[in-house]
């Protein structure tokens, strides 16, 4: 951890006012370019562009939003090889304060319970009052990071949020979730893991000025499995669970589709179709 980490540390030690915000973001392959390699199966990545995952730019706008109402900082942090800086500078061209680089050989080959579990040092390291992340990414699309810092770290979790509403005075966290079939409202006391759901957020433009200090003066505090006082045997491809029994390629279904203009016609469609009686 360099000098400018410590510094950075103890300033955001010093400062009471408004929360802090930490947000996962990960660099992914573009989805548009991936293939999957005929003969072992397994996606090739090395041949796409990587990109900023799309759903983690719905978690930066709600990470943005909650630092609007309270204050505070918004730091993104990833957990990735070096190159990985670049989704972080994106982050802070977008108007995150600061970024964290989650980097160690002792990380590679982790599944999702020692990312997890490494994200959740890395997030209770940076002092998160609120840690959010996307829904899910659109390589691995487990949607089970976000759960598992909640779970490693014992705090409370609000996931598929379409809108939050912090309380600060209450120390807690309100949000708008997607339920089957309807939204609930609900509260979190802090700290708290909130994925939010994609498509819900509009995530701001970067401006002109971040942007340059990104790509230019910028340098993402970089924090390795010591830094987070974590032991290299509970991290990496040992420590991780997941047999990949193999994937295969299937054609698209062609669904059959019809539009109904009121709800007395879907029940009518239903109806004939038998999905319900009346
Ligand atoms: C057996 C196995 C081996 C693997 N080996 C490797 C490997 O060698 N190298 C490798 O790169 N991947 C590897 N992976 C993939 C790796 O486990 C996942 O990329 C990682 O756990 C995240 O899971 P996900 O993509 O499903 O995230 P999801 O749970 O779908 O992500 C939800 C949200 O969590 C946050 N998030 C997720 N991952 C990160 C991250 N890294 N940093 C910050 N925020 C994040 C984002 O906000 C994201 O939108 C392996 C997976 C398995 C199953």
């Amino acid at each position: 951890m360099s000098d400018t980490a410590t510094d950075r540390e103890s300033s955001a030690a010093e400062s009471d006012d408004g929360w802090t915000v930490v947000v996962g973001v990960k660099q992914v392959p573009d989805s548009d370019e991936v293939g999957i390699d005929p003969d072992t199966g397994r996606l090739d990545r090395a041949n796409a562009p990587a990109v900023l995952n799309a759903p983690d730019r719905d978690a930066l706008e709600a990470a943005l939003s909650i630092r609007d109402a309270v204050g505070g900082t918004v730091t993104a942090v990833t957990m990735g090889p070096p190159t990985a800086t670049d989704v972080l500078e994106e982050a802070v061209a977008m108007g995150c304060d600061d970024a964290a680089l989650v980097t160690d050989r002792a990380f590679a080959g982790s599944d999702t319970w020692p990312t997890s579990y490494a994200l959740a040092e890395a997030v209770d390291h940076l002092g998160a009052d609120v840690a959010v992340c996307g829904e899910e990414t659109t390589d691995s699309s487990t949607g089970q990071v976000p759960p598992g810092i909640a779970a490693h770290n014992g705090w409370a979790q609000l996931t598929y949020v379409e809108d939050v509403d912090p309380l600060p005075e209450e120390g807690r966290l309100a949000a708008r979730r997607d339920v089957e079939g309807g939204h609930e409202r609900i509260a979190a006391d802090l700290p708290v893991v909130v994925a939010v759901a994609y498509g819900e957020f509009e995530p701001r433009p970067a401006g002109l000025h971040r942007k340059l200090y990104a790509e230019t003066d910028f340098e993402p505090l970089e924090l390795t499995a010591d830094d987070l006082g974590i032991d290299a045997d509970d991290v990496g491809m040992d420590a991780s669970p997941t047999q990949v029994g193999g994937m295969e390629t299937v054609d698209p279904v062609d669904r059959e589709k019809e539009t109904v203009e009121t709800p007395a016609e879907l029940l009518d469609a239903l109806s004939d179709e038998g999905v319900i009686a009346r």
